[in-house]
């Protein structure tokens, strides 16, 4: 796995994307002019032999993309974060940099893209060529991988192709994305659980769409089909 992150880290693939990044990490937000911004692609984060993966979307221009971390100093992170803690699968709720001592118990987070894209918004075209990351990931975990989170219709979207190239048999008509949607994977080394949730986004987050308990709530499933300990409600 830690050679998949170094190729990722190093990738160029989309010209747009590149530009973007690269640019966001020279102008800066003006809290953050002081820091030196990541400004490449942002790789997966959590142990190699995860029981769980959490799949979102992109990584935040001044989040993953300033840190180097996924979901790591921004505001979807916050939330993701406590939550994975108050079950649990995370050492401490917050997190704000990569020397910040956050380690995830069984769980790993990653993205379908994996550069921050402008207005949050990957092309199709940004989504596919990103993919085989994906499925290099996912065949990586496949040992002991037993469910996933998938953030937001982008992510579920994403995703269920990867997973079908990495071994898993996915139903046709393929199942649709709603908060609190269920399916089982057939095939790979082992039955795998999909979990849909609402994406952890600032606006999903500030309007209530998303609740911190429902997040929990559907976090706690998947680390218990994952088979992992979680702490009751
Ligand atoms: S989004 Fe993915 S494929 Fe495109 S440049 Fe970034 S890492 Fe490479």
């Amino acid at each position: 796995m830690a050679s998949l992150d170094r190729a990722i880290v190093g990738c160029r693939r989309c010209p747009r994307l590149v530009a973007w990044r690269e640019e966001v990490a020279r102008t800066k937000r003006a809290a953050f002019t002081d820091e030196t911004y990541w400004g490449r692609p942002v790789p997966g984060f959590g142990p190699a032999d995860a029981a769980l993966l959490i799949v979102g979307l992109a990584p935040a221009a001044h989040g993953g993309n300033r840190t180097g971390r996924m979901f790591t100093g921004d505001r979807s992170g916050d939330v993701l974060y406590q939550a994975l803690y108050d079950i649990g699968l995370a050492s401490q709720p917050a997190a704000t940099g990569v020397d910040d001592g956050l380690t995830l118990h069984g769980v790993r987070v990653t993205a379908p893209v994996h550069c921050a894209p402008p207005a949050n918004r990957p092309t199709p075209q940004e989504r596919d060529d990103c993919r085989p990351w994906l499925v290099d990931e996912v065949r990586l975990l496949a040992p002991t991988l037993r469910a996933a989170v998938l953030l937001g219709a982008f992510g579920w979207q994403a995703a269920l192709p990867a997973f079908a190239e990495a071994g898993w048999e996915v139903p046709r008509p393929r199942p649709a994305f709603a908060h609190g949607a269920r399916t089982t994977l057939r095939g790979a080394p082992g039955d795998l659980d999909l979990f849909g949730c609402f994406h952890v986004s600032r606006r999903n987050t500030f309007t209530g769409r998303l609740t911190p308990a429902m997040l929990r709530e559907v976090l706690r499933e998947a680390a218990t089909a994952a088979g992992l300990p979680v702490r009751p409600e």
